[in-house]
């Protein structure tokens, strides 16, 4: 038993090992015996629907549902440690994958806190019952997404996309980019500009939108470099009308947003460490059994050096993600921070030992069909999601100093 499995309920290890099972053997086994599959040009084809079936009858697909609809509610004062620990198991089967379900529980949390009773009840039973419903959660357009997490809450830092009242509902004009789950979601919650001439923060509303509303186009499915098992996708909202009951938070849906943010970077920086273990993993069975130079490459001194530069790397992710989650499930004051550095750091340590392992495999590590290089692409997504590196730190200075770091860089007023 290592240092991690101390700290788990007995809920949690039962969890982990239905988790591990699934990705030992349908995931893995399958990613390894169709590596092709992920570059099918048609989107709908690339994962079968039998393994989101099979995550579907271990509980992983709706983790964060209220058990009065039928989910899996867990234990409120570690769900978000729990996140952790399943995202990462699933994520060392297939980051896509990973990326795909945990976007159900992500928008569920969401749904649960900020949605109208009868319209939990109508979603909710709808991903219950469809295991190939996902949803998604829409707030990069073309003309903004970073500076939304800089101080700059401005008017011209507003959303393009915009929503207004009529006719007893409201009408949504805009577009959408690199949404995960956008080109196959069910359901989208939606972020608009409400009201003009106030920054972000006091002028941003957020709406459900089902796929079937009238003026929501999926347009298109981004080819993204790694997590291709999850389709990223652009919408376009013309002249798009939900009723009024849609709207989950009028003008102040970022500071709501905080409810997705937190076990959303939890969850980011928690599936980055299973590319990384997966990585690890692989690596050191590797150079354990593949012979250079008269003995196995473990033999060769720089190797080993490498493999214990990575295990490191990975301990200190995991530790600093311990921290974070527990600081997100005890609402503590400097969750916000943490969130945001475990994001970042786990973005970029996992990058180099995704690197190291392309390295240690040599040549096979460059092969499509050996399936290391897939783990480096894989990894190489975290440096963009859920915010930039650079805007990551931002963000944690702006919140440590934010009377300085934190106000507007603009002319002085
Ligand atoms: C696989 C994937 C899945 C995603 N899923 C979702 C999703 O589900 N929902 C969603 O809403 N979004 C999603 N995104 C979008 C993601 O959050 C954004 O890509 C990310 O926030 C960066 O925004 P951007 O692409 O517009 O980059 P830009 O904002 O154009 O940034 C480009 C570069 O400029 C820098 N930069 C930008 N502005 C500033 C500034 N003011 N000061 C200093 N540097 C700056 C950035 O750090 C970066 O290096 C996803 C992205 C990817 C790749």
């Amino acid at each position: 038993m290592d240092t991690i499995d101390r700290n788990l309920s007995e809920e949690q290890r039962l969890m982990r090992a239905s988790c591990r099972a699934f990705v030992d053997d349908f995931v893995a086994p399958f990613i390894r015996q169709n590596w092709q599959r992920e570059w099918l040009m048609d989107p709908d084809a690339r994962l079968p629907r039998g393994i989101l079936e099979q995550a579907d009858r271990i509980g992983v697909r709706t983790l964060g549902v209220p058990e009065e609809f039928g989910g899996v509610q867990l234990d409120q004062a570690t769900e978000v440690r729990t996140f952790a620990i399943i995202a990462e198991e699933i994520a060392r089967g297939d980051s896509g994958l990973a990326d795909k379900l945990v976007q159900n529980w992500k928008v569920s949390v969401l749904l649960r806190n900020l949605a109208p009773r009868h319209l939990q009840e109508r979603w909710f039973s709808r991903l219950m019952q469809d295991p190939g419903f996902l949803l998604a959660h829409c707030l990069t357009e073309p003309r903004g997404a970073s500076d939304r997490w800089l101080p700059y809450n401005v008017p011209e830092a507003a959303m393009q996309t915009k929503a207004a009242r009529k006719d007893g509902g409201w009408v949504i004009d805009g577009r959408k980019q690199f949404i995960s789950n956008g080109y196959d979601a069910g359901l989208f919650v939606v972020y608009a500009n409400t009201k003009a001439g106030v920054g972000m923060l006091q002028g941003t509303s957020s709406f459900l939108v089902p796929r079937d509303a009238p003026g929501l186009t999926v347009t298109r499915c981004n080819e993204t470099i790694g997590g291709r098992f999850m389709n990223n996708g652009e919408i376009v909202f013309e002249d798009c009308r939900v009723p009024d009951d849609h709207l989950l938070v009028e003008n102040d849906a970022l500071g709501k947003a905080a409810i997705y943010f937190r076990p959303g970077k939890i969850i980011q920086a928690a599936k980055n460490l299973g590319v990384g273990t997966a990585a690890f993993e692989r690596t050191s069975d590797y150079v354990q059994s593949y012979v250079q130079g008269g003995r196995i490459l473990i033999k060769h001194q720089a190797v080993a050096v490498r493999l214990a530069d990575m295990a490191t790397r990975l301990a200190a992710v995991r530790a600093l993600l311990g921290e974070a989650a527990r600081a997100v499930d005890e609402r503590a004051p400097e969750a916000d921070q943490l969130c945001n550095m475990v994001k970042v750091f786990a973005s970029e340590e996992v990058f180099t030992v995704c690197r190291h392992a392309m390295e240690l495999h040599g040549g096979n590590g460059a092969m499509l069909d050996f399936g290391i290089e897939k783990l480096f692409r894989d990894a190489s997504i975290f440096l963009h999601m859920d915010a930039t590196a650079d805007i990551s730190r931002f963000k944690i200075v702006k919140s440590m100093f934010p009377r300085t770091a934190g106000a507007y860089a603009g002319p002085e007023s």
